[in-house]
């Protein structure tokens, strides 16, 4: 029997979810909108097989298809990001960085990674996380005047602390990363080197973000945002660290694979790696750099000064409006962000200062420079009358219309 017969509550809402989809600006950073075949693949019969273990070496039988399946992954991920080894079993971002720290710390070790008002993710040490509840995480954080990173201050910190392993890449951070200083930082005091690159991924794959391949000792990303997939994640790094790797997913901090999610990751590696797709992840960064360009023109402070990535970061207090404020004024119109803290906010993370806006999902529609200025121009308005009910339900109008010129499936 279909959905619709069988449950028709959760037919409905996923109808519902669909057309909202469909009619509202995605700007979140770490969204964007898989293809048909991604979302044929995780929906296939594979989400009926049990595969513990890796292609040859299961614990349970049946596994001829599977096993063709997970090895077409991994050799299209390693061929895409040109790394020796990768785990595509991973469930999530956050469950891939368990494993990684599994890979190569004990409990209780050191490691350094971005201050999460900074632009860290949760999983780089945060208090209330697993990394920083098992492991003693110390931070670093960017420079007050650049809002950059500051890689001689990095490197002092690293001096001080002798973590481990060190994490670069994050999840609030619009400018590119020196992997090579990290490697240099990483040899200096003899730390692992990890690069969660969840964010950027799809950059790199399109060769508009410059990639850790060269550097990093492991990788770690997810598969649905730049780049686009099902979502999950996997591991990479150089062919003598996959035995390592390896044991952290499975049996260290995983039990089955969910190979259909697995399916799903080997047809976003074989998107990626079309011609289009290089087209696609730099048009994403001209996209965020027009939309930054015409959010400053507006009177919006650019946190870091810029963009060169997918992501923008914006200071909201010239315009008197928190995060929070801000978050809920553009949903009411339609625009679907998130509120960040910035770097030395004064606000909390539930109110915050800044917002973040990416240009992943609607880049997929197929929208240009051009779409950005209006998008922005949109932006600004709601954030200067928040309160004007009128304005949004035009501007959700608006939304709409600009929705329909860029269909999606
Ligand atoms: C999104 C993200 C993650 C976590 O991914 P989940 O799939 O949500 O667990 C980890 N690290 C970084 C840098 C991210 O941006």
């Amino acid at each position: 029997m279909s959905l619709k017969q069988t449950d028709n509550e959760i037919y409905g809402l996923l109808e519902k979810e669909f057309q909202y989809q469909r009619n509202t600006l995605r700007l979140i950073a770490s969204e964007n909108y898989a293809s048909k075949a991604v979302m044929e693949a995780t929906g296939s019969v594979l989400t009926n097989k049990y595969a513990e273990g890796y292609p040859n070496k299961r614990y349970y039988a049946g596994n001829q298809y599977v096993d063709q399946v997970e090895i077409t992954a991994i050799e299209r991920a390693r061929k895409l990001f040109r790394v020796g080894h990768a785990n595509v079993q991973p469930h999530s971002g956050s469950s891939a960085n368990i494993a990684a720290f599994f890979s190569f710390l004990e409990v209780g070790d050191k490691f350094m990674g971005l201050d999460l008002p900074h632009g860290g993710h949760l999983s780089h040490g945060s208090p209330v996380n697993f990394s920083g509840k098992w492991f003693n995480a110390v931070s670093y954080g960017v420079s007050k005047e650049t809002e950059a990173l500051d890689y001689d201050e990095i490197r002092k910190r690293a001096i001080q602390e002798k973590p481990k392993l060190i994490i670069c890449g994050y999840t609030a951070y619009p400018l590119l990363i020196d992997f090579k200083a990290f490697r240099e930082i990483c040899d200096e005091v003899g730390a692992v080197m990890m690069a969660d690159i969840s964010h950027i991924a799809g950059l790199i794959a399109g060769e508009a973000y410059p990639s850790p391949a060269p550097y990093a000792d492991v990788i770690t990303t997810t598969t649905h945002k730049t780049l686009r997939g099902p979502r999950g994640a996997i591991i990479m790094g150089p062919e003598e660290n996959a035995k390592k790797i390896n044991k952290g997913v499975f049996p260290g901090t995983q039990g089955g694979p969910l190979e259909n999610v697995i399916a799903a990751k080997a047809v976003c590696f074989h998107e990626a790696m079309q011609p289009e797709f290089r087209v696609y992840a730099a048009q994403v960064v001209k996209n965020a750099k027009a939309l930054a360009e015409e959010l400053a023109a507006r009177g919006l402070r650019l946190v870091s000064g810029r963009t060169e990535s997918h992501l923008v970061l914006v200071d909201l207090t010239p315009k008197g409006i928190t995060g929070k404020g801000a978050q809920m004024a553009l949903e009411e119109s339609g625009i679907i962000t998130n509120r960040n803290t910035i770097p030395f906010d004064t606000r909390s993370p539930f109110i915050t200062s800044g917002l973040r806006l990416g240009t992943a999902a609607v880049t997929t529609r197929g929208m240009k420079e051009s779409d950005m200025e209006e998008i922005a121009s949109g932006i600004v308005k709601v954030l200067e009358s928040p309160n004007d009910s009128e304005l949004k339900l035009r501007t959700r109008k608006e939304v709409e219309e600009l929705c329909n010129r860029f269909p999606v499936y």
